[in-house]
Order: structure tokens, then C-alpha cells, then sequence
């Protein structure tokens, strides 16, 4: 057949303009029109334009905990009923769908998708569908310093943050919340994560943060981050206005003005940004122009609202059809593909045009839409409860399980309970993924099982010696790679947290608190670090508070190693202070008690 259907696609995009222009069609358009023409209707992922599309974006949720002003109104939008709202299980049958037909990267989306509980394990799911290459996220960074881990390991590819100013006080005005240093340190840990590149969602408005276009720039020159400007798009309650829509070719010229080196480079296949650079920065910049030039005739997308719409065109609210309702009165497999064929047939060869869109009514994709609603012939009775249910059933006996468990611990705390509590725990982490073997390969880890329960706390503390010059720029928060301290701690309590996987033979704990300091010294040549670690069970913490401890260490080395020499930086002195609650307890003479 051909090469790809993307590269038909693209040919075939300058081939017919360039035959709409001579007056006969050369043999080689012809030839590609026909093969276009045959992929039609093959696949249900082609369009009746010969469009491919091997894109999904999925909308996870149409909450949101942030108020954009650009994007809803104040008061929010009204949110589909939570039973409406795909589930877990929905989410990833149409995924398995799409990717069988041929998407090869699915990019998560909302309203704001951290929200969603189900964020890792969707992600987990969705790294199993065979053929899919990419998993992306599109999310406003606000939570994202707890997460951002757990979602890269359970197979997160790339991620962009949505982030509209680097002045801390706009931002409250922006998003009408605050969070803006969050977002800061979000992009800081996705760069230490080594996503790379980051990229960087950035809104502009003029008059509102359209005199920071080369402050953005400038923001790319040390770390490598993709800052893209998107043209403000018109949506119902986002009060759009041409006049405060800044075009691309107006925000070249004022980057210009300050950079006339910034230059175009090369975009990536089906990019819809146009990327361009100043030379000898690290990052780089682009420009989504959905305004001033649509990418209609190259577009690769299909979107899924949250509560299950196929929407072919961001733009068509009317060509939205109901997944949701298929998959819920049973639709098959060969039903669903039927039903996303005829809708994919049916898009557009280009939307209205921005200008005219803004004069009609539109949705962003958390807001509610009236849809088609399907009906299959195989329904399956409505009394009978689908996997996903009985899943949620069993979750919410859980749920409740625990919440008895806690308030009878509360009112009445007797050992027996506590045990309880602590078998329910022990139980529900059966799988973890510890070796628990010795050198020979012979299991050999403690039986813990017939200690008594008892709290149990730790502390620990280490010392990093960094130089008079890192320290000061650790003090004036301006080392390159961002917040120092304020990383090193997340990354001790992280690290805390997975001790069990990282010591072999250590037991994995359910810890009930850790808290990690860190203080530079008074001549600003070093960090002192300090760790508490609690919990309720029956071996002790000193591993966790020691992990913390190390990994804080360990954290503001790789954060510092680049800025002074390498004999300047040592780690030191790491040792337990220390504990109680086991059988002896234990305490430093040097050690006041006070971290
Ligand atoms: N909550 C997430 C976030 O903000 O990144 C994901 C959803 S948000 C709708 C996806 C992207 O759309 C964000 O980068 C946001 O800046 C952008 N966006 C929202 N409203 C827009 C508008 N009116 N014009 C242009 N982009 C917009
Ligand atoms: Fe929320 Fe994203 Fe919309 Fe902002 S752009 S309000 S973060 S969904």
C-alpha cells in the first residue's frame, strides 16, 4: 500500500494545493487522491477527507481547582452528575478500542485530570494497550508536586503545564486561586524528572499578560522547557474579545524586539505549534495559532469528553455522539466501531472559522452538551450491575470498613483494634513488589508478625557541605534547577515513603507522618537535614527516617553538583538521633530532642 498514513496525509496536503492551482491534475495527485480515497471508510479512525486520525485526547473529569478566567466563569460550570462521568474501567475499554484501530498516543485531559483519584492507575492500564506509544497529560500543575512520581512511574511519557504568568500576584487574578509557586515547583521537579522537554501552556491576553512574552523567552534560556503561546480561543463564559486575542504574528514581532535572533526551527511531524528558538537557549518556544491559521486540513485528533462524547472537531458540539450510553446498554464491540465510523465520517473539512466561532455557542470540553442518545439492540438488563459497579461496590465497602474501624479506634483505643486496623492495612498490601531475599536468594526477613503494636517514631539527621557560593545561591533561591530545599524535602518524604523498596529486607510500613528539614548553616556552607517518622505498627521507622535523610542529601547534590566544584560537596554524618517505641528505646547524648 503507501508508506504512512500520515505521510499520505501531509503529501497529499501540498499536492492539492498545489493542483488547485495549474489547471490539469498531474498523474501523481491523481494517484494519491485515489489512495485517499480508498483508505476512506477502512478504518473507522479515517475521515471522509482522507484524515487519519491517530490522536485522542481524553477528558478525565469536568472538575477543576482552578477558575480560569479564560477558560470558565467564576462561579464554574455545571458538572454532569458523577454517575455520568466515565469510569475507570469505561475509560479504558474505549481506549483499547481507539488504540486497536490505530491511536498511537492519548494525551489526558479536563478539566483538570489530577484530580481524579484513578490518575496512576488509568495511566498503569492505559502503558498496557499494545500500540500505543505516548501517554501525555495536559494538567495546571497545581498538585503536581505529589503526583508527578507516581504518575511517571506507572508510564506517564510527556506533560504539559498550563502556566499563563510568572508573576505570582496575576496569577491569583488569572486563576482566581492561588497555587502560582506550586505550579513553579511543578515545572522545576518535571525538569528534574527529566521530562524533557517540559512544555509549558501558556494563554496569552492582551492587557493581561501580553508584556511578558520575552520574560517567558527568557524563562527557556536555562532550562529545557517548550513554552508555548496559545492564541486566546473564544468559548461560552469566557467573555472573549477580539481585541484581547493576541495574534502569532504580533507576539513574534515583540519577542523580536528584544531577541532579534529568535528564530523558526523545524516542527516535529503533526506538531500544531510552530516552534522557534533563540540560539544558544536551552529550551525553545512555540506558537498554537489556532486563531490567526486553523490546522484543519492536518488534524490527527479525536476527543472524549468526560462524560463520553466522541467529539470529532473541538469546535462542532453538534457532531457529538454518547460512547457512555452505547457501552452502558451494551453496545458491542463492532457497534461502537460502527458508531465512531459514522461520526469520524462526518467531520468537517474545517470548522467556521475563529472569528465566526466567536459569535456562536460553543462549549469548552467541561461543559455539558445536549447529545444524541444511542440505543443498541443488545441491552443488557438495567438491574444487572457491570464489572465497574461491583468494583465501586466492593471499594465503597472498603471505604467503609475503614472509616468504623477509625472512629471505633477513636472512641475506644484497645490493642485488639489497633491490631485489627493494622491486619487490614498488612492485608491490603499484599502485593507489594518487595524481593525480601539475602544474598543466596534464601528469603530471610523478620517475622514481625508476633510483635506487639505500638507507635513507633524515629528521627534522623545528615549534613551536606555545598561552599560559600552554592549556599548563597541556595539562600537567594536562584540555583538554575530551582527551589533547593523545597525539593530535597519532597524528596526525602517520597523516599521515606518507598524505604521498603529500596532495603530489601525492610518491612513496607503504612507511616502515619514524615516531615523533613532542612536548614542552611549559619555561614551558608551547608544544609543540616532533619527527619521524623511515625507510625502505628510493629517494627520500627529508623530505615524511613534514615532514607530521608539520604535522599534529601542526595537531592541537593544533584540539584548543586553543576554550580561549584566537586570537592566543595560532601555528604556527612548521616545517623539515627532517635526512636522509641520498640523494645529499647534510644537517644544521641548529643541529640537535644528538638529537630
Ligand atoms: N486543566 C488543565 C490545564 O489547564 O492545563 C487541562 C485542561 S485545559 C482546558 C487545557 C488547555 O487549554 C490549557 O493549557 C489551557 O490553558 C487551554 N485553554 C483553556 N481555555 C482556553 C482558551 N480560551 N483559549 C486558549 N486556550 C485555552
Ligand atoms: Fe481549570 Fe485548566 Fe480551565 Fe484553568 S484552563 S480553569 S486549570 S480546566
Amino acid at each position: 500500500m503507501f508508506r504512512s498514513i500520515n505521510f499520505v496525509r501531509q503529501f497529499a496536503g501540498v499536492c492539492f494545493s498545489e493542483a488547485s492551482t495549474v489547471a490539469g491534475i498531474s498523474p501523481r495527485v491523481r494517484e494519491f487522491r485515489e489512495k485517499l480515497s480508498e483508505n476512506v471508510g477502512k478504518n473507522m479512525l479515517n475521515d471522509s477527507f482522507g484524515r487519519h486520525h491517530n490522536y485522542l485526547r481524553i477528558s478525565l473529569t469536568e472538575r477543576c481547582n482552578l477558575r480560569c478566567r479564560y477558560c470558565m466563569p467564576a462561579e464554574g460550570v455545571k458538572l454532569t452528575p458523577r454517575d455520568g462521568i466515565l469510569t475507570t474501567d469505561e475509560i479504558i475499554q474505549i481506549a483499547d478500542l481507539f488504540v486497536k484501530e490505530g491511536v498511537e498516543k492519548i494525551r489526558l485531559t479536563g478539566g483538570e485530570p489530577t484530580v481524579r483519584k484513578d490518575l496512576v492507575d488509568i495511566i498503569a492500564q492505559l502503558k498496557q494497550l499494545d500500540g500505543l506509544k505516548s501517554i501525555a497529560i495536559t494538567t495546571n500543575g497545581l498538585t503536581l508536586i505529589r503526583q508527578l512520581p507516581s504518575l511517571q512511574r506507572a508510564g506517564l511519557d510527556s506533560l504539559n503545564i498550563s502556566l499563563d504568568t510568572l508573576k505570582e500576584k496575576r496569577f491569583e487574578q488569572f486563576t482566581r486561586r492561588r497555587g502560582w509557586a506550586r505550579v513553579i515547583a511543578a515545572i522545576d521537579l518535571a525538569v528534574q524528572l527529566e521530562f524533557n522537554p517540559v512544555k509549558v501552556n501558556c494563554v496569552v491576553m492582551r492587557g493581561f499578560n501580553d508584556d511578558e512574552l520575552v520574560d517567558f523567552v527568557n524563562f527557556t534560556k536555562d532550562k529545557p522547557i517548550d513554552v508555548r503561546f496559545i492564541e486566546y480561543m473564544p468559548f461560552s463564559g469566557n467573555e472573549w474579545k477580539e481585541n484581547k486575542m493576541v495574534s502569532y504574528d504580533e507576539m513574534v514581532t515583540i519577542i523580536r524586539k528584544k531577541h532579534p535572533e529568535f528564530q523558526k526551527i523545524s516542527d516535529k511531524p503533526n506538531d500544531t505549534s510552530k516552534a522557534f528558538k533563540v540560539p544558544g537557549f536551552q529550551g525553545q518556544v512555540g506558537f498554537i495559532t489556532s486563531m490567526s491559521q486553523n490546522f484543519c486540513s492536518s488534524c490527527n485528533r479525536l476527543r472524549i469528553t468526560a462524560d463520553g462524547n466522541l467529539k470529532v472537531c473541538l469546535f462542532e458540539g453538534k457532531g457529538e455522539v454518547s460512547l457512555r450510553d452505547a457501552i452502558r446498554s451494551g453496545a458491542s464491540e463492532d457497534d461502537l466501531k460502527k458508531l465512531i465510523s459514522d461520526t469520524v465520517l462526518k467531520k468537517k473539512k474545517q470548522h467556521a472559522g475563529m472569528i465566526n466561532l466567536s459569535h456562536m455557542e460553543n462549549r469548552p470540553m467541561i461543559l455539558i452538551a445536549p447529545v444524541r442518545r444511542i440505543q443498541c439492540n443488545n441491552k443488557k438488563s438495567k438491574n444487572k450491575k457491570t464489572k465497574s459497579q461491583r468494583k465501586l461496590k466492593i471499594e465503597r465497602q472498603n471505604n467503609l470498613y475503614i472509616n468504623n474501624l477509625t472512629k471505633k479506634m477513636h472512641n475506644n483505643k484497645t490493642i485488639k483494634l489497633e491490631r485489627h486496623f493494622q491486619e487490614f492495612r498488612i492485608a491490603s498490601r499484599k502485593y507489594s513488589t518487595l524481593s525480601h531475599v539475602d544474598e543466596t536468594g534464601k528469603a530471610s526477613m523478620v517475622d514481625v508478625g508476633s510483635k506487639e503494636i505500638t507507635k513507633r517514631v524515629a528521627k534522623a539527621r545528615g549534613f551536606i557541605c555545598v561552599g560559600k557560593t552554592i549556599g548563597k545561591l541556595i539562600a537567594e533561591n536562584s540555583m538554575k534547577k530551582g527551589d533547593v530545599l523545597g525539593i530535597a524535602q519532597l524528596a526525602g518524604i517520597m523516599a521515606a515513603k518507598k524505604t521498603s523498596d529500596l532495603i530489601p529486607l525492610c518491612h513496607p510500613l503504612s507511616l502515619n507522618y514524615v516531615n523533613v528539614s532542612l536548614k542552611l548553616n549559619d555561614n551558608l556552607e551547608g544544609v543540616d537535614i532533619f527527619s521524623e517518622v511515625r507510625c502505628t505498627g510493629q517494627t520500627g521507622v529508623e530505615m524511613e527516617a534514615l532514607t530521608a535523610v539520604s535522599v534529601a542529601a542526595l537531592t541537593i547534590y544533584d540539584m548543586c553538583k553543576a554550580a561549584g566544584p566537586p570537592d566543595t560537596m560532601k555528604i556527612s554524618g548521616v545517623q539515627l538521633v532517635s526512636k522509641s517505641g520498640g523494645k529499647r528505646d534510644f537517644m544521641r547524648e548529643d541529640f537535644s530532642g528538638e529537630s
